[in-house]
């Protein structure tokens, strides 16, 4: 897939908005909830409706959508308000009723863009169609296989394209349902700066009260839009209910945001910025030299290590330098979440640099 393939032409074609908004429930559940919701976002800078008509559930139990029904209530609300309407397709039959009843938009889910065989299915049943495809990111996060999922839509010929940012799953409790890891987003960005991007706050954060001010610093990314779930009774909602915000509340976020200019024109703040950045890469060289003499103690303690016939890992010791590490980065202003992964990352580094050591020069 090359750039300049025309992807984002779409986002000109439809006179979308900037930022582009996708809302609506998580899942539809009654015709009266789907219209109500489709008529409160009717005179708003909302320009596509979403609704889940099949859901993918984590556990068995849980509501699995209303299925083929919904999309008719979906056609009525397209018919009364004029917004494009999006669904989640998991298989060809999904894509197929999709088509037969005049859906705009269709977006791949995170559990069905880790299934190379579900996004294959889905693309070939899409050949010589003309639908605006929206790829999620996967679960994990493994960009090649999100990029894949783009890809193989692409061979297929759908050419009105974009992705999903969507947060990844981690088995480690944070503040997020699911983690952005926002710079695998800004790396597939960089790479094809042509494919439109849109962030979906409400599935990152997993509540209602952190939509703001992730949509904001999705916005200050240069994102293309937003997909944020839209409930006219969020507390009561059949799925996603901590998440969705009233189509009120859309608004007042919508109000909020502050879309920044892209930079270029301005001088004096190109060279501020550039600048700073200068600064940042000199902060960014000390860091590795710093670690690398670290490293190299390491090595030292390795050595002691073997030649007392003592374990590398040493849990207790660990725990005390964690312990240490969080409370010196309170004052600096830096997250327990941060430096918990930092001090992992240079705890496995140092475990490596001490296994080599122990395990050289067997005598
Ligand atoms: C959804 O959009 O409601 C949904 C199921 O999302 P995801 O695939 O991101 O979990
Ligand atoms: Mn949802």
């Amino acid at each position: 897939m090359e750039n300049n393939t025309g992807m984002r032409q779409w986002l000109d074609d439809f006179k979308l908005s900037h930022p582009l908004v996708i809302a609506g429930p998580c899942s539809a559940e009654t015709e009266e909830q789907v219209l109500d919701i489709a008529r409160q976002l009717k005179d708003s800078d909302v320009s596509i409706y979403r609704a889940g008509i099949w859901k993918p559930r984590t556990r068995p139990g849980g509501f699995e959508g209303v299925g083929a029904i919904g999309l008719g209530w979906l056609q009525k609300a397209k018919a009364e308000t004029g917004l494009l309407m999006a669904v989640e397709v998991a298989n060809a039959t999904h894509v197929k009723l999709a088509l037969e009843n005049d859906i705009d938009v269709l977006w791949i889910g995170a559990r069905t863009t880790v299934n190379p065989f579900a996004v294959q299915e889905i693309a070939d049943a899409l050949v010589n169609t003309d639908k605006i495809v929206l790829v999620k990111n996967p679960v994990n996060p493994d960009l090649a296989l999100w990029l894949g999922g783009v890809e193989r839509l692409y061979n297929a010929g759908i050419k009105k394209l974009g992705v999903i940012h969507r947060g990844f799953s981690t088995y480690e409790k944070t503040k997020y349902r699911n983690i952005p890891e926002w710079q695998l987003a800004i790396e597939l960005h960089d790479r094809f700066p042509d494919l439109p991007i849109i962030c979906d706050p409400s599935h990152i954060t997993g509540r209602r009260d952190m939509i703001q001010q992730v949509s904001q610093q999705a916005l200050d990314l240069n994102y293309d839009g937003l997909m944020i779930e839209t409930h006219n009774n969020p507390d009561k909602a059949w799925s996603d209910a901590a998440q969705q915000v009233t189509p009120e509340r859309l608004k007042e976020i919508m109000a909020n945001l502050k879309v920044r200019n892209k930079g270029a024109e301005d001088s004096a703040f190109n060279e501020q910025i550039e600048k700073l950045r200068l600064r940042i890469d000199e902060y960014d060289s000390r860091l590795i030299q710093v670690l690398g003499k670290r490293m190299r103690i390491a090595d030292e303690i390795g050595a002691l290590k073997k030649e007392n016939n003592v374990s590398v890992l040493q849990g207790k010791r660990w725990k005390e330098v964690l312990e240490r590490m969080k409370n010196e980065g309170l004052p600096e202003n830096l997250g327990e979440e941060f430096i918990l992964k930092l001090f992992r990352a240079i705890h496995q580094e140092s475990i490596v640099h001490q296994e080599k050591i122990i395990n050289s020069q067997h005598s």
